[in-house]
């Protein structure tokens, strides 16, 4: 049975997100299938192995899709605050995602110059140049670390890399020179019978001094909106999060906390 939150299209929207404004998604990823190189407990498109199948689409229709998207949109007068890369799984494992940032950049300035251009991705491509020559010409790239800790970050986010490290997606971030948004999703709960909590004092403290070193432009926390794959997740609330991040809030780093 098809996953009601498999997008089943390139273009998705316009949708209003909580995170993001009036958003166009680009999904470009398989239309009946997910490819990811995390599984996260939480992801709302549901798990990797309920999900196998389904081709990459091709570039140039999906970026041919999008400019009859905003054509129609810039025609009828429609608001549009942001074109968000999105969808089943990661983006930037698409082979041509670098071209299809050149291209969304020239179709964002020809239809809606004042609309941002973001990607959700979750970092694990951004050592590879194009990918993240091509982030740095987006105006919000945004960056996923969801622990400061490998062990934490392989229960939560389940990279299909068992080699994934923590400290080498933070080398690779701090290239970026600032010029990111690093995202992190706070979550507690169990999976197969071990603790999930990336909440915990330790936890928070290592994850602080990462983004010290990082010092992202911005940083987003949040926490769950839907049902999640693994059901014996809960949710952390606003106010706690804000407390979480208080220390960072004190040195002034820009937060913004869903
Ligand atoms: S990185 Fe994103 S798309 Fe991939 S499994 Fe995690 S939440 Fe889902």
């Amino acid at each position: 049975m098809a996953n009601p939150d498999i997008f089943s299209t390139n273009i998705v929207g316009p949708i209003h997100s909580r995170r993001l404004g009036i958003s166009l998604g680009v999904n470009l990823l398989p239309r009946d299938g997910k490819v990811c190189s995390f599984d996260c407990l939480y992801c709302e498109c549901g798990w990797n192995a309920d999900h196998r199948g389904g081709h990459l689409p091709d570039a140039d229709e999906v970026m041919h899709e999008l400019e009859t998207k905003l054509q129609t949109m810039h025609a009828a007068g429609e608001a549009l605050d942001v074109i968000t890369f999105a969808g089943n799984g990661e983006p930037t494992l698409h082979p041509d995602f670098p071209r299809v940032i050149e291209r969304t950049l020239q179709l964002r300035d020809q239809y809606y110059p004042e609309v941002k251009v973001s990607v959700l991705s979750n970092a694990t491509q951004i050592g590879k140049e194009a990918v993240r020559a091509a982030l740095l010409r987006v105006d919000n790239n945004i960056l996923k670390i969801d622990g400061a800790f490998d062990e934490t970050v392989h229960l939560i986010d389940q990279p299909a890399d068992s080699h994934y490290s923590v400290r080498q997606v933070i080398e690779w971030m701090k290239t970026f020179q600032g010029q990111l948004i690093v995202q992190t999703m706070f979550v507690r709960g169990e999976h197969n019978g071990q603790r999930v909590d990336n909440t915990t004092p330790q936890e928070v403290a290592a994850w602080c001094d990462l983004m010290r070193e990082v010092r992202p432009h911005q940083i987003m926390v949040y926490s769950l909106d839907r049902p999640t794959p693994e059901p014996l997740l809960t949710k952390v609330s606003k106010e706690e999060m804000t407390q979480l991040v208080a220390p960072l809030l004190a040195e002034g780093f820009n937060i913004q906390i869903v």
